[in-house]
C-alpha cells in the first residue's frame, strides 16, 4: 500500500496556554492520537508545530506583548526543547517517535539544501519517525527567515510531494468577509484563492487573521498539486477531521495539472533574489517554450544576485512572465548585456554560453500564481552598450 502524505501546521494559539505561556497537554494528546490513529490507515503525517517563541517566555520573564527580537530568538532556544518533550512524552503514550527538524529559508530556496533537507525528511518517514518541523528562529534573522509556518508548511509539502497540507487554527476556516460580520459566510471550496485575497488583508488588519499566508500557502500547495485545508484545530480528532470534512472547513482544490516538480521549485518561491526585464519577444518566446533567455534580450537588470539565484522575469510592460534560475550573477549579466559583441570568455576570463537563463531553468507564470507580494518596480533606464568597448 503507498502511503499518503498529510502535512499538517498547527500555530501557537492552539498549543499554548496564552495566559500561562505553557502548553496545552489536553490539545497536543488529541494530536497525537489522531496521528496515530492516521497512521494505522496508511498516512504519514509531518508536523509544522509552532510555539516554541510564546512556550519560552516565561523562562526568559518576556511577555508577548513587549518582546523585543532577541527576546523570541532567545525564547525559541527556550521554548523548543520544552515543545519538543511535550510531543515526545506524549508520543510515547501512543508508540510515536518523533524527530527535530530546524530550518532557515535557506534550507527551501537553494537547491542542493533543499534536496538534502527533503532526503532527510524522506528518511525519517521511511523509519516511521514523525518529522516535528519549525524555523530556526534562534538564528535567523528578517533576511533569512520565511517568517510564518503556513508557507514553511506549503513549501515542506511541496518538497515532499504531500497530497495534503491541513492548516490548524482558532477559526473554522476561510470567510467570504470579516468573520465578525453576521452576514459572513464559510467558504467552503476555493479554487482561485486570489478572490479572497482583499477579505484576508481586512481581517489581518483587524487582528483576527494570519488568514493571508493562509492563502499564500495554499496557493503554493496548489499549485505543486496539493489540497489545502484550513480548519479548526478545536475539536476531537482535529486532523482526521479536517481531512474527511467532518466539520465545517475551508478546503483549497489542487489543480488538475501541477506543476512538474522542477518547475515548482522554480516558481513557488518564499524569496527571489533579483529581477530582469526583457523584451515582449523574449517573453513570448519563453512562454512557448522556444528558447531560453540571451543578453540580447535583457532591458534591465535589479540585483544584486549570485550564480544559481532564482530571478523574476519581467517584460516590457511590467508583466512578470516567468521566474529562472541564472547562470550568471547581476554583474557579470550586466557586463553581458552591455558588450554584446564580445565574446563571453573575453568579458568574464572563463568560457561559457552566452546564455543568461537556459530554458530547462525556467518556468512561466499563470493566471494560478498570486501575484508576487512586493512586486519589483521596473526601471525605465535601459540598459545600452558601454560605445568604448564595443566599438574595438
Ligand atoms: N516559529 C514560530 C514559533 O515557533 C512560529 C511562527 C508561526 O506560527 O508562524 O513560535
Amino acid at each position: 500500500m503507498t502511503r499518503k502524505r498529510i502535512v499538517v501546521k498547527i500555530g501557537s494559539s492552539l498549543l499554548t496556554d496564552q495566559k500561562r505561556l505553557t502548553p496545552r497537554w489536553a490539545f497536543m494528546q488529541r494530536i497525537m492520537e489522531d496521528i496515530s490513529l492516521l497512521r494505522e490507515q496508511g498516512y504519514d503525517i509531518l508536523l509544522c508545530s509552532s510555539g516554541s517563541v510564546a512556550l519560552g517566555m516565561k523562562m526568559m520573564g518576556v511577555d508577548p506583548e513587549n518582546a523585543g527580537l532577541r527576546d523570541k530568538q532567545a525564547s525559541a532556544a527556550c521554548g523548543m526543547p520544552l515543545l519538543l518533550n511535550a510531543y515526545k512524552q506524549i508520543g510515547h503514550e501512543y508508540d510515536l517517535n518523533i524527530a527535530q527538524i530546524l530550518v532557515t529559508l535557506g534550507d527551501f530556496e537553494i537547491h542542493s539544501r533543499f534536496l538534502n533537507t527533503k532526503n532527510t525528511l524522506q528518511r525519517l518517514l521511511q523509519a516511521g519517525v514523525i518529522p516535528i518541523i519549525n524555523e530556526n528562529d534562534t538564528i535567523t534573522t528578517e533576511e533569512i527567515r520565511v517568517g510564518d509556518n503556513d508557507r514553511l508548511a506549503a513549501k515542506v509539502a511541496q518538497m515532499v510531494l504531500a497530497e495534503h497540507l491541513i492548516i490548524l487554527t482558532s477559526v473554522d476556516g476561510l470567510y467570504d468577509k470579516d468573520p465578525s460580520d453576521p452576514e459572513a459566510k464559510l467558504v467552503e471550496e476555493v479554487q482561485d484563492v486570489s478572490q479572497y485575497l482583499s477579505v484576508t488583508e481586512g481581517v489581518s488588519a483587524l487582528g483576527s487573521g494570519g488568514m493571508l499566508t493562509k492563502l499564500q500557502a495554499a496557493n503554493m500547495a496548489q499549485n505543486s498539486g496539493c489540497h489545502t485545508i484550513i480548519a479548526n484545530g478545536e475539536t476531537d480528532n482535529p486532523i482526521a477531521s479536517a481531512l474527511f470534512g467532518e466539520h465545517p472547513r475551508t478546503i483549497c482544490l489542487a489543480h488538475s495539472e501541477p506543476l512538474a516538480t522542477w518547475h515548482s521549485w522554480l516558481s513557488e518561491r518564499l524569496h527571489v533574489a533579483g529581477s530582469i526585464v526583457v523584451k515582449n519577444e523574449a517573453a513570448d518566446a519563453v512562454e512557448k517554450e522556444e528558447r531560453g533567455i540571451q543578453r540580447e534580450d535583457v532591458i534591465n537588470i535589479e540585483g544584486p544576485y549570485v550564480k544559481g539565484d532564482v530571478i523574476h522575469i519581467y517584460d516590457e510592460n511590467g508583466t512578470e512572465r516567468a521566474r529562472g534560475m541564472s547562470d550568471f550573477t547581476s554583474e557579470e549579466t550586466e557586463i553581458l548585456v552591455r558588450n554584446l559583441d564580445i565574446p563571453v570568455k573575453q568579458l568574464l576570463g572563463y568560457h561559457s554560453r552566452a546564455v543568461l537563463v537556459e530554458l530547462g531553468n525556467l518556468t512561466t507564470l499563470d493566471e494560478r500564481h498570486l501575484p508576487w507580494e512586493q512586486p519589483e518596480p521596473v526601471k525605465q533606464t535601459k540598459i545600452e552598450p558601454f560605445p568604448d568597448e564595443t566599438a574595438n
